[in-house]
């Protein structure tokens, strides 16, 4: 992807360990890999296509000085997720802070932190089966979109479907969305979780009847294995309860393990009946 490039723009602030790196501040360095699609202001010429890098400076300056962090990781976290947050063409943003006048007692040039963060697209699937279920879906989507770093980009439509796996009683309502999202695939499942928990979710049986289900089907292309969370979602291929809503908003979606893309699963998962 292209990039915009800040260099060692300089600011003087407070943040460090030490109670005098916090009264009395020092200098810090940084620097910054702005991730975003140039093509559009290179051929129109014209900066509303493009991220304003002077604003940008303004911005780093801005948030270094207002917040005093003790470790420089934090003051490139914060500052990261603001100018995603603030920048719609900024896709992702390489960050390093040095501090030349670290105050470690040896001689040194620079102690630095560099970290790289960028928005992710992931896929969820919605489900209920109990009380009243459009509200539950309604109510939990709220929850989830109340957090700055998650973005909702597409809905499906909700889908009568029957139980699944013996144990619910009770139609289901399902559905899948599309997601923009700053969170990593654990923070985003422990937000998911606590959208689930907002609509009186109780964990009892597998598969059993729930007000609100909230699964993560893809995230990227990743892929992970920890029990605590598999992804790509393990049952995407035998589930046309998944599959039917997916398919209405990310019908060529391939999935990373096999491949395949959502329509072709849906009607390969047809086929079989
Ligand atoms: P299920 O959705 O399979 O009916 P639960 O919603 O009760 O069951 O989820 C049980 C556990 O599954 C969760 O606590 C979570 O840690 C784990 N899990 C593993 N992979 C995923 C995933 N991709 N999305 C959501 N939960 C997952
Ligand atoms: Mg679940």
């Amino acid at each position: 992807m292209d990039k915009i490039r800040i260099q060692d723009l300089e600011v003087f602030a407070n943040h460090g360990v030490f109670p005098e790196e916090t009264a009395l501040g020092q200098k810090f360095l940084v620097s910054a890999e702005l991730y975003t699609d140039t093509r559009q202001a290179g051929k129109t010429d014209e900066l509303e296509y493009s991220i304003h890098y002077g604003l940008v400076c303004q911005e780093i300056t801005k948030y270094m000085k207002e917040h005093t962090s003790r470790l420089i990781e934090a003051a490139a976290e914060g500052l990261a997720r603001q100018l995603l947050l603030s920048w719609p063409l900024l896709k992702g943003i390489r960050l390093e802070i040095k501090k030349p006048w670290a105050p470690v007692g040896l001689p040194l040039k620079t102690v630095s932190v560099e970290i790289e963060r960028s928005w992710h697209r992931a896929y969820v699937a919605v489900g209920s089966n109990m009380g009243d279920r459009r509200a539950h879906i309604e109510n939990g989507l709220r929850v989830v979109e109340a957090d700055p770093a998650v973005r909702i980009v597409k809905r499906s439509e909700l889908l009568e479907t029957e139980p699944y796996g013996g144990v619910a009683e009770g139609a289901f309502l399902n559905g899948c969305l599309e997601l923009e999202t700053l969170l990593t695939p654990t923070e985003l499942l422990d937000l998911l979780h606590e959208a689930e928990n907002s609509e009186g979710r109780v964990r009892t049986v597998r598969w059993g009847s729930r007000t609100l289900d909230l699964d993560i089907l893809f995230y990227d292309d990743e892929i992970l294995d920890a029990p605590e969370l598999v992804v790509p979602h393990p049952e995407i291929e035998k589930r046309a309860f998944v599959l039917e809503p997916l398919a209405q908003i990310a019908p060529y979606k391939r999935h990373p393990v096999s491949g395949k893309r959502v329509f072709e699963l849906l009607c390969a998962l047809k086929g079989e009946e």
